[in-house]
């Protein structure tokens, strides 16, 4: 199998380089097991060359100064995006088992990022303050930050990278990049079109390696001037931790636990498919899975056998083939952890309604579409992020017992809202903790709108042109205009 490996190397400075040593690592298919990919393994070193080539890129180029020329690089690499969408879909899937038409489907959302993004390149604005003293005039800049280090996990490896790459290249930003150990592929095969595109060199640096390795040296640099972490919780307090000592500014946007409400005035048939589709695709490799459904006891029954139906319906297997429902999740560790959570479910108390287990005829690393009723709100499986297809239904009796359990949570990244009841959709949204709030959809995304969360899902915002602030630094200048 060793001859059929794809290589990636590092993308440092417009240059593709092995890593210092020749230190390689490899990338394995969930699906069949096997290895598939050999990457670079970036050392100390290479993080150090890589932050000096974003830092001479930022000093010493044009990017910083030229909005249209950025802009003009920006859409070139869009249009390389699109022309390459099946391509990074199906190199996305390789890499951390997702369906292939997920993986497709996101990279097709690759493009809009960057053409939202370089269409606002030029419209970057400071504001005219008058002060208290009449002869003083002042006013704004909106500046980069300079060198921004991005970290982002194995799930949606290059959409999480858009979110925040496109707004802070826009800004004029340079970037230094380091994927997922476990699912790096994507992100290196992208390298090679931002070489097409025309940024200059150490614009964009992407250094492929371990977390506790790479993102540790980028973490620790006293020469990146931003961090951009995705990932869990636990590994963003490290990051954190080790930014504060640099007084590093970070945009974290960590895991979730999120809420998917139904009333009992909703579509019923609606907002089933909804929060089915919520904890369901990407095996519930999402960070905005919906895994806590809260259901009015009205419609409690009719709720849970409706889910419990499509669950049993749903086809697991090859993430290539069309038919496929439900692909393998990304590692061995992540089974067993889903495997241990759905066992503390049950030892506590949780009524296991569908799934539960490891699928008999399936080998790699599955698990059964899951779901528990009679689940209470501070049970561990309605508390801890599962990140694997397991629904937690809870019941709840009137709107305000739904909101208090929404907020019942360490999380708040997302939620959603199904009613007919327009003064309630805007009531609950308003109350509930979260970053993002679908009412009557769940788990759509768009270029234009704001995203991050709350409490352990994170802080700061990327995508939208909130992320322009996330990515700029203000200036105030004071200009005295006396004779
Ligand atoms: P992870 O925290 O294990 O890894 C994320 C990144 O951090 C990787 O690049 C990894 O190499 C790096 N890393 C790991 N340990 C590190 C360390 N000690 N020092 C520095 N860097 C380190 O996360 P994961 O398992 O890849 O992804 C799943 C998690 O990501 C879930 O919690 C999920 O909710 C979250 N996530 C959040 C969002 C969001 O936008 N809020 C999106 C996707 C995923």
């Amino acid at each position: 199998m060793t001859s059929e490996l794809r290589r990636y190397q590092l993308y440092i400075d417009g240059e593709f380089l092995d890593a210092e040593g020749g230190k390689t690592f490899r990338s394995a298919n969930p699906f069949t097991g096997e290895d598939w990919a050999e990457l670079s393994e970036a050392q100390n070193s290479d993080v150090k060359a890589a932050i000096t080539a974003a830092r001479n890129a930022y000093e010493n180029s044009w990017w910083r100064h030229e909005p249209q020329r950025r802009a003009q690089v920006m859409h070139e690499f869009a249009d390389l995006l699109e022309k390459n969408k099946e391509n990074l879909g199906r190199i996305g899937s390789c890499d951390n088992g997702k369906l292939v038409r997920e993986m497709t489907g996101m990279a097709n959302l690759l493009p809009g990022f960057f053409r939202y993004f370089s269409e606002i390149s030029d419209h970057i604005f400071g504001k005219v303050i008058r002060g208290t003293d009449p002869n003083v005039f002042s006013y704004t800049l909106r500046e980069p930050y300079g060198v921004v280090a991005f970290q982002t996990p194995w799930n949606s490896p290059l959409v999480i990278f858009a979110q925040g790459g496109a707004p802070a290249l826009a800004a004029g930003n340079t970037i230094v990049l380091k994927p997922s150990e476990f699912a790096s592929c994507s992100t290196a095969e992208m390298a090679k079109l931002v070489h097409k595109a025309g940024f200059p060199p150490g614009v964009i640096n992407v250094v492929t390696g371990m977390g506790p390795v790479v993102g540790a040296a980028l973490c620790s640099s006293p020469d990146v001037d931003k961090i951009a972490f995705t990932g869990s919780p636990e590994a963003g307090r490290i990051v954190g931790e080790q930014a504060a000592r640099t007084l590093t500014p970070t945009v974290m946007e960590l895991g979730g636990k999120s809420a998917n409400m139904i009333f009992e005035d909703a579509d019923i048939e609606k907002a089933v498919a909804g929060v089915f589709a919520g904890f369901t695709a990407s095996s519930g490799q999402s960070c905005v899975c919906g895994s806590r459904a809260l259901v009015q006891d009205s419609i409690h029954d009719e709720v849970v056998a409706k889910l419990a139906s499509m669950a049993g319906d749903l086809k697991l297997g090859d993430p290539a083939d069309p038919a496929t429902q439900v692909g393998p999740f990304c590692t061995a560790p992540q089974l067993d952890k889903v495997a241990g959570l759905v066992a503390t479910a049950k030892d506590e108390g949780a009524r296991l309604v569908v799934g539960g287990e490891k699928p008999a005829e399936l080998g790699g690393w599955f698990f059964q579409p899951t779901i528990f009723a009679d689940v209470h709100e501070n049970m561990t499986i309605a508390q801890k992020e599962v990140f694997g297809p397991v629904l937690s239904v809870i019941r709840f009796r009137d709107e305000a017992e739904a909101i208090r359990i929404a907020n019942n949570s360490a999380f708040g990244l997302a939620a959603g809202v199904w009613t007919k009841d327009l003064g309630r959709a805007h009531r609950v949204a308003a109350a509930v903790k979260a970053g993002t709030v679908w009412i009557n959809q769940y788990r759509k995304g768009d270029a234009a709108f704001p995203f991050g969360g709350r409490g352990e899902s994170g802080f700061g915002r990327q995508s939208g042109q909130d992320a322009i602030y996330e990515f700029t630094t203000i200036k105030s200048v004071q200009i005295n205009t006396e004779d």
